[in-house]
């Protein structure tokens, strides 16, 4: 066994025709917000038709994007509960031996950027243990939850030199890393959406944390200066955040629900459900939804991501699918990937 054999594809495929590497690769490996589509315990219309084979529309897991300047070294947005199954359905991402290196254990995982601490957001980290060496990239805020409240973090700094924490301050632009400090070329950015932390996290510790820290968009800058942006959980659209989308070239936007009741209406008052917006989420439609608000952004090309099993614009046959693609927006599948 020699190389990647992925990378050796990607370069006669390179040799066949005249184009170049990529200067930023992005993988959609899920697409889903938290529990998936279908969700485990969920009999709402959509689930229950996924299941019955009925809806005209995909499964998803839950979401995660994967990118790359070079085909070799993958930096995570996210670290999703279903990134072992994501891993093992990507051959870019399986461990291979490199000439000249001995070790056996070679992840091109090189690294993890996180946005918040939502369970659906941090808990891969957890399989990504067997002691392979990692950079996360998170807030201060968020390094505390994890590290000092969830004992079994831990297991991903049992030796020196396993698993770097760098610290992301907000508005600042730095480079991802691989695990040996090489720099990707790739240059991240992240702003602050919401002072909102997850339920799990306790009211004294919530009461020490730093509010800008809690929730974050991020902007990955390739090499060649094209800009994505990834933001899975956005609480209200404002003038800064729009001008910051206007400059993207890619944008994944919270496609989270459709509508600010939507859990209410599903679940009735069973399970004390909350609204979207209390949930940090900005519906699709509405007034002041992103459909309606986004409306004007010329420049990116927008993909909605991290949607909930719930939202009926998964539904392929119905009237909210057919209303976001004919104002220009896609709806992200597991699998996708394209070149910016
Ligand atoms: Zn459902």
């Amino acid at each position: 066994m020699g190389i990647c054999q992925a990378f050796l594809l990607e370069l006669s495929d390179a040799k066949s025709k005249p184009a170049t590497l990529p200067s930023m690769r992005v993988r959609i490996l899920g697409s889903a917000a938290g529990g998936g589509f279908p969700q485990w315990n969920c009999a709402c219309p959509n689930c229950r038709a996924l299941r019955a084979g009925t809806l005209r529309g995909k499964a998803r897991t839950q979401a995660q994007i994967a990118i790359s300047s070079d085909l070799r070294s993958w930096f995570l947005l996210g670290a999703s509960p279903d990134l072992r199954a994501q891993i093992e359905g990507t051959p870019e991402l399986h461990p291979c031996e490199h000439p000249g290196q001995a070790a056996l254990r070679q992840s091109p995982i090189a690294g993890v950027v996180l946005a918040n601490a939502d369970l659906d957001h941090v808990v891969g980290l957890l399989l990504l243990r067997e002691l392979q060496p990692l950079q996360v990239y998170a807030t201060h805020s968020i390094r505390r939850i994890l590290k000092e409240d969830n004992s079994m973090f831990a297991m991903l700094q049992r030796v020196p030199g396993q698993l770097a924490w760098n610290e992301l301050v907000p508005g600042t632009m730095f480079p991802l890393r691989d695990p040996a400090g090489e720099d990707s070329g790739l240059r991240c950015r992240a702003l602050s959406l919401a002072a909102r932390y997850p339920a799990y996290v306790a009211a004294s510790r919530q009461s020490e944390l730093v509010p800008g820290q809690a929730s974050l968009g991020l902007f990955v800058e390739s090499p060649s200066g094209k800009r994505l942006a990834y933001l899975p959980a956005v609480p209200q659209i404002d003038d800064v955040l729009l001008k910051e989308l206007g400059s993207s070239d890619v944008l994944l936007f919270d496609g989270t629900f459709w509508s600010d009741d939507e859990l209410i209406r599903i679940q009735g008052s069973e399970g004390n459900p909350q609204t979207a917006q209390q949930m940090g989420h900005v519906p699709v439609s509405s007034p002041e939804g992103s459909l309606s608000k986004l409306a004007g952004l010329r420049r990116p090309r927008r993909i909605y991501v991290h949607i909930n099993n719930s939202n009926p614009m998964l539904n392929e046959d119905g009237p909210e699918y057919r209303q976001v693609r004919e104002a220009g927006w896609e709806i992200a599948e597991d699998r996708w990937q394209f070149d910016l």
